[in-house]
């Protein structure tokens, strides 16, 4: 059965994601801004990075998130940016392979 996010904060240290396996996970957020895989930040095609990381503000935050039917989260950060959709899956796939993310 695919794990699906039952509640989703937002915490001092980044978005905080209840996984219907049990989990939580902590997801830094100008870390999560910049895995954005929308068509303004990577390139469709070629799968060329298109964001300016250095514009991506230090001080950055998620400030609401929509759910994308069961499998993706949307979220809207406090630089604007709102077309990035996150997959449960690709969430996951960091949460497994980038210490970045700190699970529990
Ligand atoms: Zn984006």
């Amino acid at each position: 059965m695919a794990i699906v996010s039952k509640d989703v904060q937002f915490t001092g240290e980044g978005v905080q994601i209840q996984w219907s396996d049990g989990r939580t996970c902590t997801f830094p957020y100008r870390y999560l801004r910049l895995q954005c895989a929308c068509a303004s930040c990577i390139e469709e095609m070629t799968g060329r990075k298109l964001l300016n990381v250095a514009s991506v503000p230090s001080d950055i935050i998620a400030v609401e998130y929509i759910p994308v039917g069961k499998y993706a989260l949307q979220f809207l950060w406090s630089d604007g940016h709102e077309t990035g959709i996150y997959p449960f899956q690709m969430l996951q796939r960091l949460a497994e392979h980038d210490p970045a993310v700190v699970c529990s």
